[in-house]
């Protein structure tokens, strides 16, 4: 449980911004923003934050839907060779550089390329929030599934149809909906077919964009449960990226709390929602209504909005929001720091406000 399937290190995803009559780079969206994240084998890891806060841009970072700008994410490599590496990098020493750099082409998927990067796109898969959007509205259900394994182009059409229809009973679908088009189905049937089609290539890890989010409320515990289910039969990894804390609470191992394009906090669901330590988290757990009319738990309301990541306020982030600030917050980037076993913050004032 402890392997890291990626080691995600200093990453920056910026957008530039153009602007005048020339289209000149005069400034850049901080989306992420020197992230560091582990991502451990076989876990499910909640990553929650508000609207905007760089949480879908990560996950498709990740995937290289988008190229990251800076920062490297090591995918399936041990902790040791990690270290090695990046100490390769931070010595200074230009034929280490070098040597890194070259390691660098074939562990880290941001600089993969040819037969690596194709390898790595059947490993890694997306299931969208909303399957109306995600399935070609003119394709058969049966092709929708299949053509991940077209594009391959080793298997037979037989062991095609074959696997298509493993894939559909895996995901509590028939034989009879193959020959369908996805308007034919609900909601939750559709989110079936999206799951089945990121299966398709067996894949190790799965990034699940809000896969509930777009559906009703009566079907979410049902794919819920169904996404639990695969995780544990084909051995997957998830990053679940959600603004929704009762579902990551019910289906993480672990939770990744991100605010404006920064880390603030990171552990086991347990720990996070028996005892947040960030501020932000303690806003955002503090939202989640309670089915307890006795309960006297303090509703924590944030004043203002998230700010522009174009001109991300210096020091902590958070800081024009959060009523623990001090002239500190204001000047100095906290860093994530251990503060309980395997829970990190990123907060000058943890100790004193926890
Ligand atoms: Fe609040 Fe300061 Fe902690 Fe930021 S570092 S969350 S401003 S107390």
């Amino acid at each position: 449980m402890n392997e890291h399937i990626l080691d995600i290190r200093r990453l920056k995803k910026y957008y530039p911004v153009k602007g005048g009559v020339f289209k000149k780079h005069i400034a850049d969206v901080k989306a992420v923003d020197d992230l560091d994240l582990t991502i451990r084998k076989g876990e499910c890891l909640g990553l929650v934050g508000e609207s905007g806060c760089g949480k879908t841009t990560l996950g498709k970072t990740i995937l290289r839907l988008h190229e990251a700008t800076e920062g490297r994410i090591y995918y399936n490599q041990s902790a040791e060779e990690v270290d090695r590496i990046e100490g390769l990098l931070d010595s200074g020493d230009k034929t280490k550089i070098a040597e890194a750099r070259q390691l660098l082409q074939q562990v880290d998927l941001t600089k993969m390329s040819g037969k690596d990067l194709l390898k790595l796109r059947r490993k890694i898969q997306i299931v969208f929030q909303d399957p109306s959007n995600s399935l070609n509205p003119r394709m058969l259900v049966k092709k929708i599934i299949a053509e991940p394994l077209y594009v391959q182009g080793v298997y037979s059409a037989r062991e095609i149809e074959e696997r298509v229809l493993n894939l559909l009973n895996t995901v509590g679908m028939a034989k009879e909906h193959m020959m369908r088009y996805p308007h034919e189905f609900s909601g939750g049937q559709r989110q079936r077919i999206a799951v089945a089609r990121a299966l398709a290539t067996n894949p190790d890890f799965v990034l699940m964009d809000e896969p509930t989010s777009a559906l009703d409320v009566s079907v979410q515990s049902q794919i819920l449960n169904l996404l639990m289910q695969l995780q544990k039969d084909f051995s997957l990894t998830y990053l679940f990226v959600t603004h929704h804390l009762l579902v990551v609470k019910y289906i993480s191992n672990r939770i990744a709390v991100m605010y404006l394009g920064k880390m603030v906090e990171l552990g086991a669901t347990a720990g996070i929602f028996k005892n947040p330590l960030h501020p932000y988290t303690k806003a955002l757990l503090s939202a989640i209504p309670i089915p307890d009319p006795a309960s006297e738990r303090q509703r924590i309301i944030l004043t203002g909005d998230v700010p522009n990541p174009i001109n991300p306020p210096k020091g902590c982030r958070f800081h024009p929001r959060c009523s623990w600030a001090v002239d500190r917050c204001r000047e100095e980037i906290p860093v994530l720091e251990e503060a309980e076993k395997e829970h990190f913050v990123a907060c000058h004032r943890w100790k004193e406000i926890s």
